[in-house]
């Protein structure tokens, strides 16, 4: 789109448009423009940077008349204060030739003066989802006339535990409404939030912008499971010379801990993780660790790694394949930046075959196969989400069925019970001593 001209937005925001300096649309405001008006629920999937707040706040100001009511009538909920913050200014320089009022709320601030702000009127409340909800349950603010209720940053919202929160309010809001949501990342869930709340949404997403894929080498191996995806990578991370500087992306904190605590056994300091259960401060030093090659291998999930400067990556590991093929390519656009070349590697089992495949086809190009190591152990140990799942085992009918499949896990079962712990398995056949920098490496072997 090549002007703003071709939304047919009032005169007022042309005004501001021009105040403001922008000259035309950025795609993800091109893109929802006409679904935003259109009524309908939408899910954006777009990264900071992108023109994201004003390609919500464009077509909802254009819709906007002027009204002198007290209750709020477009609600943004955004997961900190400095986002409140951030969205209110932006939204008064929009609005700047319009009479439309806006109130941004959050937490860590008096409470009182903010319910005498509320009851001076506003047509737009801008808020974190704590301290609305207080606001809400105290009658501060009345939800009766929220038409459109926008949820930024999602990913963000639900990695901080704001999701009790979020429901409890959508679940206040009148049933007529529409719903509106931007994420970074797609996530399992953000997905089943979306699948709870919204109704037939239209999804806009803006492929991932500036990764100079010609600067990065991509690889895949074919793993049979995770335990083996652990064995295939404590064998290439070993070679410290090449992955001086690595990226480690796993889908979740619980596979971020599993994945780190195996590593860490046998690079000990070398190896730092980040996800969002983390403290800030342990947060903060893992990653300053990291930057300053302290740490040769840091372990994160998508939504930690988003909003992280980090310099001179020299690999991105993908320990799975993102369900989303945008967040393939934001984790890759880790390395290979500013002329550098870098390497990305996926790890990809026969479940996640699709979501490769659909990877390859947003990038228009098919990555190069490696053959799996022959000095790499296969795993036959399967984690519980990988072992096959026994159904209605109470059903008399269905005993003969189910029955195979029992003694199956009940060998299984023994078996892992004599071999002890997988970290000790796996100690014994790569002997790692990698004890280089690592203070706890002694205490760690005494135990
Ligand atoms: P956001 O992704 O909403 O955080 O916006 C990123 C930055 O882009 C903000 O500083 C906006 O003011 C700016 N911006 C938004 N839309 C445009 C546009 N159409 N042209 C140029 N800059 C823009």
């Amino acid at each position: 789109m090549e002007s703003f001209n071709e939304l047919n937005i009032s005169k007022q925001l042309q005004y501001a448009i021009a105040d403001l300096g922008f000259e035309k649309p950025t795609p993800i405001q091109a893109q929802s423009f006409s679904v935003i008006m259109s009524g309908t629920d939408m899910v954006g999937i777009a990264q900071t940077g992108t023109g994201k707040t004003f390609a919500y706040m464009l077509p909802i100001l254009q819709d906007m008349k002027f009204l002198k009511q007290v209750h709020p009538r477009v609600m943004v909920l955004v997961p900190t204060r400095e986002l409140v913050l951030q969205v209110v200014e932006e939204i008064e320089k929009f609005g700047k030739y319009s009479s439309i009022r806006v109130l941004g709320v959050y937490g860590g601030t008096n409470i009182n003066n903010q319910k005498e702000a509320v009851a001076q009127g506003t047509d737009i409340i801008v808020a974190t989802p704590g301290r609305l909800y207080d606001l809400i349950i105290s009658r501060a603010i009345q939800l009766k006339s929220i038409k459109k209720v926008v949820i930024d940053e999602v990913d963000v919202m639900l990695d901080l535990g704001f999701r009790f929160q979020l429901t409890n309010i959508l679940e206040l809001l009148p049933a007529k409404r529409q719903n509106i949501m931007f994420s970074a990342t797609m996530t399992e869930d953000v997905n089943l939030f979306i699948h709870d709340f919204f109704v037939a949404p239209a999804t806009v997403s803006v492929a991932v912008s500036g990764t100079p894929l010609e600067n990065i080498t991509q690889y895949t191996y074919a793993v049979p499971n995770f335990y083996t995806k652990v064995n295939l990578l404590l064998h290439i991370l070993k070679d410290e010379k090449v992955f001086r500087k690595t990226l480690v992306f796993v889908p979740n904190k619980k596979s971020a801990d599993m994945v780190f605590d195996l590593l860490d056994e046998f690079f000990g300091s070398e190896v730092a993780v980040i996800h969002s259960n983390k403290t800030q401060n342990y947060r903060i030093r893992s990653i300053e660790n990291f930057n300053a090659g302290k740490t040769r291998i840091l372990v994160t999930t998508d939504v930690m790694a988003r909003g992280l400067d980090l310099d001179q990556i020299s690999h991105v590991i993908n320990f799975d394949v993102p369900n989303f093929p945008e967040n393939y390519m934001h984790r890759i656009g880790r390395t290979g930046r500013a002329e550098q070349e870098g390497t990305a590697i996926l790890l990809y089992t026969e479940k996640e075959k699709d979501a490769k495949i659909a990877i390859e086809t947003l990038m228009d190009l098919e990555i190069e196969v490696l053959d799996f190591p022959a000095e790499v152990e296969v795993s036959e140990r399967l984690t519980f989400d990988e072992q096959p799942q026994v159904i209605e085992i109470n059903n008399p009918n269905n005993m003969e069925e189910v029955g195979p499949a029992f003694h199956e896990k009940k060998e299984k079962n023994l078996k892992e019970n004599q071999g002890g712990s997988y970290k000790r398995i796996i100690k014994q056949k790569y002997k790692k001593p990698k004890t280089r920098g690592d203070k706890n490496y002694n205490k760690r072997n005494k135990k």
